[in-house]
C-alpha cells in the first residue's frame, strides 16, 4: 500500500494549488479498537464500496488523505486544496489518521501499523513537493498539528502523537 501510493504521488502535478505542508489530524471517534471490530458500519461500508461515510463518523470533511493500520485512503484531490483546518487550511494538505491517540497506543500494535503508513504517506508528499517536515514556523513551514490551530480548539492529533519522532521518521524515509 506505500509503494503504490508513491507510485500514485509521483503521477500528480500541482498546477491551480500548492501546500506549503501538511497537518495531521486523528479521528479520535472513531478509535482504532472501536475501527478494528468487524462490525463497525462504516468500515465495512468503506472497504465494500470504497465510500467514505464522513456523515456518520462526523470525521473532518475534506480531508486529502485517511490512514488506517491497512491502508491509505485518497479522498479529496490532492492537487486540489481541501477542508481540515480553519487557520491555514488554504495552505495544506489535510492527513486523518484512524484512532484516538490520545488514549490508544502510537507505539507498538496496529496504531503503530497507522504511524507506519501515515510516515510513508507522508514522505512521498514531501519528496514529490519538494518540502520538508522540519524548521516549523507556525503557518508557514513544517509539519502541523491541528492542535495547533488555537481557534479550532481541537486537541488533535492526541498526545501520543510526538510532533519530534514524526518529523524524524519522515525525514528517514525521506532519505531512504
Ligand atoms: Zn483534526
Amino acid at each position: 500500500m506505500p509503494a503504490e501510493f508513491a507510485g500514485f504521488v509521483e503521477t500528480l502535478a500541482w498546477q491551480d494549488w500548492r501546500p506549503r505542508f501538511v497537518t495531521l489530524h486523528n479521528t479520535g471517534v472513531p478509535s482504532l479498537a472501536t475501527w478494528l471490530g468487524s462490525s463497525h458500519p462504516a468500515r465495512q461500508r468503506i472497504v465494500a464500496q470504497k465510500h467514505y461515510e464522513r456523515d456518520i463518523l462526523h470525521w473532518h470533511s475534506g480531508v486529502h488523505l485517511f490512514v488506517a493500520q491497512d491502508l491509505i485512503w485518497n479522498l479529496c484531490d490532492l492537487t486540489q486544496v481541501g477542508v481540515s483546518v480553519s487557520c491555514w487550511n488554504h495552505l495544506t494538505l489535510g492527513v486523518e489518521m484512524i484512532g484516538d491517540y490520545a488514549t490508544e497506543s502510537f507505539d507498538e500494535g496496529p496504531g503503530a501499523q497507522v504511524r507506519d503508513n501515515m510516515v510513508a504517506a507522508l514522505a512521498a508528499l514531501h519528496r514529490k513537493l519538494e518540502l520538508r517536515p522540519d524548521g516549523f514556523k507556525l503557518g508557514v513551514r513544517g509539519l502541523h498539528f491541528h492542535k495547533e490551530c488555537r481557534r479550532d480548539h481541537h486537541d488533535c492529533p492526541g498526545r501520543n502523537v510526538v510532533k519530534a519522532d514524526v518529523v524524524a521518521r519522515v525525514l528517514a524515509q525521506m532519505a531512504a
